[in-house]
């Protein structure tokens, strides 16, 4: 799970209708890249500046993959060049997405406090300790790709995910004792801010 961090989205001079203001844009100078989601390689300026909602319901741009029926979006993101020594001309670090941490339950933002708690999933309801939410990494995920990861709910099927998120402290007065910010039971969930070098939408 992406930390949670303030993005710049808000800030005056941020257009997420700008093509160009895009960090997943593709870069000036076309180079052969491969979509993680189809597996399908073509030149990146075949890649489409789409506009659709974002998580407040605002339009928000984003460039995709131009095969049909492929929902892979953002250069550097879902779609990468081919050249594993690439350097992007328009001084991008895209490299970065590689060299991210392996996944660690222990820095996991949405980690299970270290004092236990009651704790109730949104997802399937069940009542159980914070102590039993289970570590998850995904296994499959191809070896260039980001790995996602996270503390699961332990409910068999069930895919509540991250204390304070899904799985939440029964007790409303509860306060974190690393201070994160925690939804309260009923709470409705509002997708994180991501920083826009994490994730394109
Ligand atoms: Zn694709
Ligand atoms: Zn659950």
């Amino acid at each position: 799970m992406p930390d949670v961090e303030q993005h710049d989205e808000g800030d005056a001079g941020y257009d997420p209708l700008d093509p160009q203001a895009d960090h997943f844009r593709p870069p000036s100078i076309p180079t052969l890249v491969h979509c993680l989601h189809c597996d399908q390689e073509y030149d990146s300026w075949r890649m489409e500046w789409r506009i659709s909602k974002d998580e407040n319901d605002q339009p928000h741009g984003f460039w995709c993959c131009p095969i049909e029926g492929c929902d892979g979006a953002g250069f550097g993101f879902d779609i990468h060049p081919v050249d594993e020594d690439y350097t992007d001309p328009d001084g991008r670090d895209m490299g970065q997405w590689c060299d991210d941490p392996p996944p660690d339950p222990e820095t996991d933002p949405d980690k299970p406090p270290a004092e236990h708690t009651a704790v109730r999933c949104e997802k399937c309801g069940q009542t159980y300790s914070s102590a039993d939410m289970v570590w998850w990494v995904d296994e499959d995920c191809p070896e260039d790709a980001f790995q996602m990861s996270g503390w699961m709910c332990p409910t068999p099927g069930c895919d509540g995910t991250g204390f304070g998120w899904d799985v939440r402290p029964t007790d409303p007065n509860y306060s974190d004792p690393d201070g994160r910010r925690i939804l309260r039971p009923g709470q409705k969930c509002v997708p994180p801010e991501f920083d826009e070098g994490d994730i394109p939408f």
